[in-house]
């Protein structure tokens, strides 16, 4: 796939080649720097690309840049302006997934706490195949930090580097990914994306405090299963021996979106093929992001001030 024509940095859109910056900031040097990942739909009957769930994402961010106390903040209608703006530069007609990071500029040294750039990506991505056949998982030997050492409630980019572990083992063992344990035992979630399983009829997913993402994705679809589909959901502590003993699983994720999972450490889940319960939870999720669902257009932002020509 292409690269686009145009990023944005420090709010200014600016060529692709040109949004660099300076090897001596603490965000290289230490990590210190904050992201967001979220979704562009484009909607052909409207010509216009709506924003899911953006002011929730925002909101992510900043509590982002609280954590890492970054002193000069950029408030959310900034950084919305910004994304619009590159948004029209770049002249999309497709859905895209958007980075927005927030880090620290300058040449800082650990304690710093500005000046705060911004950066922001939007990058055309079309539907995984693995939203359709499902992937297999496999428990991985590394843990999921926690809240007293690098709170994975928060989406800080040096974060990834436990997910990258996770995942680069799953993928070294033969998996298509890894579902990674917190330091109780219990599932907390996959490198990039939240856990769901069917169980006795009722659909369970890791609390906010089993050391996981506060994923908006997991929040819209706990939301839709018990709203819409009627279906018991549980927020709780899930042990391993139930992954080999659930009827259903997926990982859901503002990227991935929703992937079943149909198998765990080899074991099939259910009849080892996405479940019936998961395809209901699909179906209803692309209708809520594409606007077919009336009572959810409050999750939807349109991006361009007037319908693109
Ligand atoms: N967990 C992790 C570790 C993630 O990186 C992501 C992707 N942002 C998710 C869960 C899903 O979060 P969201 O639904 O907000 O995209």
């Amino acid at each position: 796939m292409s690269n686009p024509e145009f990023l944005s940095l420090n709010h200014r859109v600016v060529p692709f080649a040109e949004a660099r910056i300076h090897v001596l900031t603490p965000a290289f040097k230490y990590g210190a720097s904050v992201f967001e990942g979220l979704r562009g739909y484009w909607n052909p009957q409207q010509n216009q690309m709506f924003l899911f769930r953006v002011h929730e994402h925002l909101q992510r961010l900043q509590a982002g840049m609280r954590l890492l106390r970054f002193a000069d903040g950029v408030g959310n209608d900034r950084l919305l302006q910004s994304l619009v703006d590159l948004l029209e530069a770049n002249k999309f007609r497709e859905t895209v997934h958007i980075r927005m990071l927030a880090f620290l500029d300058g040449d800082g040294e650990i304690g710093a706490s500005g000046p705060v750039g911004v950066a922001i990506a939007a990058l055309a991505r079309p539907l995984s195949p693995q939203g359709q056949i499902g992937i297999k998982l496999g428990v991985s030997s590394w843990r999921r930090m926690n809240d007293s050492s690098m709170p994975p409630r928060l989406k800080t980019t040096a974060n990834y580097v436990n997910s990258r572990l996770a995942a680069l083992e799953a993928r070294h063992n033969g998996f298509d990914n890894a579902l990674i344990l917190n330091g109780q035992g219990k599932v907390s979630e996959a490198p990039t994306a939240c856990f769901f399983m069917v169980r006795h009829g009722r659909l369970a997913t890791p609390s906010v405090t089993s050391d996981i993402l506060e994923s908006i994705t997991r929040a819209t679809i706990v939301e839709l299963a018990s709203e819409r589909l009627g279906l018991r959901v549980e927020e709780r502590d899930i042990d391993r021996t139930e992954l080999y003993d659930c009827d259903e699983a997926f990982i859901c994720g503002t990227g991935p979106e929703i992937i079943p999972v149909t198998h765990v450490d080899r074991l099939p889940v259910g009849n080892g093929q996405p479940g019936a319960i998961t395809r209901q939870i699909q179906d209803l999720y692309f209708a809520v992001v594409a606007g077919s669902v009336p009572d959810y257009a409050r999750w939807l932002t349109p991006a361009f001030a007037a319908a693109r020509s």
